[in-house]
């Protein structure tokens, strides 16, 4: 068998030997987010610049509130979770399929007692999310459902 140096274990549900724990996010000011990590499963290394990571949020837990030009192609791996993309809040399983559009307001919240995690992919060469401002709050709010659902 020829050993390849790309070929990372499965150590357990969503855990790969080799695969560190990183910061969600690295942001100045307040957090716009709560109990996250990430995990970079195939990197700028892995070539033709696409990027897939794990994300993994506690219950209790969520994402940023943000939106950027880039878009997300997501395939939950663990647990329950439900997002927000543009103005429609989603319940997310395992193996769903969810594409989050350009420029499309999106954040992940687990489920109470679950834990949510998803795969994520993006392109390695992509915008710096934007946060809403109070006045794009405001828009976003005017939707009960909306409201309900979105931390920030
Ligand atoms: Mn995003």
């Amino acid at each position: 068998m020829t050993h390849n140096e790309n070929h990372v274990v499965h150590v357990e549900t969503c855990r790969w030997q080799g695969v560190e724990e990183l910061v969600y996010k690295d942001r100045d000011g307040k957090p716009t987010f709560k109990d996250v990590t990430r995990r970079t499963l195939f990197g700028e290394e892995s070539g033709d610049g696409m990027e897939v990571r794990y994300f993994e949020v506690s219950a209790g837990g969520h994402t940023t509130l943000e939106k950027h030009e880039h878009t997300h192609l997501v395939i939950p791996a663990k647990g329950r979770g439900s997002c927000l993309v543009d103005d429609q809040v989603m319940p997310l399983g395992m193996h769903d399929l969810l594409y989050v559009p350009s420029w499309a307001w999106h954040q992940f919240r687990a489920d109470d007692n679950e834990v949510f995690g998803f795969f994520c992919m993006v392109k390695v060469e992509r915008d710096r999310p934007t946060l809403p401002t109070p006045e794009e709050l405001e828009t976003l709010k005017s939707n009960p459902e909306v409201a309900a659902f979105i931390r920030c």
